[in-house]
């Protein structure tokens, strides 16, 4: 088999292009491959797909391809042009590449597959692209995702904040909770940061909300208010938010209770803040020992923790009559607990207490939000290179959007 015919295979190139010419450059551990159509072949005008001469070629233009056998590949060829009577003159579609690509489809499938399994520093060392050029095949991936999805009102919605950067920098994520998937992201936390979100739905999608999870946060609730019908049947605040306000607390007590421990000379508390914010089962067992002596212990943080875990059984209730029963032992104690984050955040619960028990209605879990957490703080982590609240955000529909994000040619 001639070398030409073996690339035009290798390459999967189309008809009507065939491979002209194949040049190994050994130096440069590099592959050349040039396509050329044959002479009369006629191509579609790209707006209208009408089928035309050929007017002219534009200059040659280069593709990253997929390597072979570890050597670099390009291909190379010269774009027709047509030119319509309605359109004017444009380049042909090429049948590897999308417009404006410097990379075959090809080649961007296997980046986009190399970007959702690392970093983006890893993905550009093994695919050997720069930084801004493996960035590039990730952001053109998300427009291309969304485009094709367009807008989406899920049945059980989850609006949450998320910190972008350092100090007040946030953004507002919206999710899919019943399939763990991001839908939206606007900037801030604002009431109109989810007005954003709902001004994009067409009124049947916004009818068809059921609920949604927020946390106990006066301007989402008034957005939701202002966008749905019978929005306080439909708002729940949730499982998910609530602990985190608890964990929040028993965390305020530990630091306090271990200052004045420690100018005591008494270290029963240090290193001890991810002990705390464990719940009692995901308890690593190598702690259980240090973390047994400490929740039987006299100290206030141990009582705090106890308050903590005990308002989770809340949501184990199949009936919201016992709930409430709970619910009312439970505030009881943590009123009288005379622990003062505790009972703080006991009346912000209270006081959001009709849209608590919405969970009954709606059986809203919150394992989706949990988990998707949990991914978009480890994108966060990960995110020392995204060096702005944009590629945060894009990072975040890649990875978490449930999009088609591979190109369309190939
Ligand atoms: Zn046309």
């Amino acid at each position: 088999m001639r070398d030409t015919e073996l690339y035009k295979h290798l390459l999967g190139l189309l008809e009507p292009w065939e491979v002209s010419r194949v040049e190994l450059s050994v130096d440069e551990s590099r592959v050349n491959v040039w396509a050329e159509h044959p002479r009369r072949t006629r191509f579609t005008c790209p707006e209208c797909e009408r089928e035309l001469p050929v007017y002219d070629h534009a200059e040659e233009r280069s593709w990253r391809h997929l390597d072979s056998c570890a050597f670099f590949t390009y291909l190379h060829a010269r774009v027709p042009r047509v030119e319509c009577p309605e359109h004017g003159v444009h380049q042909a579609r090429v049948p590897w590449a999308e417009p404006m690509s410097r990379f075959t489809s090809l080649f961007e499938r296997l980046a986009v597959d190399v970007l959702k399994e690392c970093d983006v520093q890893g993905a550009c060392r093994i695919l050997r692209v720069s930084w801004d050029e493996g960035w590039g095949i990730a952001e053109r991936a998300v427009a291309r995702g969304l485009l094709r999805r367009g807008t989406v009102a899920p049945v059980h919605l989850g609006v949450d904040e998320k910190a972008a950067g350092r100090g007040q920098d946030y953004i507002t994520v919206v999710s899919d909770v019943d399939a763990g998937t991001v839908v939206h992201i606007t900037d801030e936390r604002k009431e109109a940061s989810l007005d954003a979100y709902f001004d994009t739905l067409a009124p049947e999608q916004l009818a068809g909300i059921k609920a949604v999870a927020i946390d106990m946060w006066e301007p989402y609730a008034s957005s939701v208010r202002a966008h749905l019908a019978e929005a306080d049947k439909k708002i729940v605040f949730d499982r998910f938010h609530i602990m985190k306000h608890m964990g929040t607390a028993v965390d305020t007590v530990r630091k306090a209770e271990n200052r004045r421990l420690s100018a005591e000379g008494n270290d029963a508390l240090k290193g001890t803040k991810y002990l705390f914010l464990y719940s009692a089962e995901n308890l690593p067992e190598r702690h259980a020992e240090r973390f047994g002596a400490l929740r039987n212990s006299d100290l206030k943080t141990a009582r705090a923790w106890a308050i903590k875990e005990d308002l989770r059984w809340l949501w184990d209730y199949i009936r919201r009559g016992w709930a409430e029963k709970h619910w009312q032992r439970w505030y009881f104690w943590a009123t009288h607990s005379r622990i003062q984050p505790v009972i703080d955040v006991a009346k912000m619960i209270k006081r959001h207490y009709e849209g608590v028990m919405t969970y009954f209605a709606h059986r809203l879990t919150s394992a989706g939000a949990e988990g998707l957490n949990s991914r978009i703080q480890a994108i966060r982590v990960q995110a020392r290179g995204y060096r702005n609240r944009e590629n945060f955000k894009t990072a975040i529909y890649f990875h978490l959007g449930g999009l088609d994000l591979y190109p369309t040619a190939a």
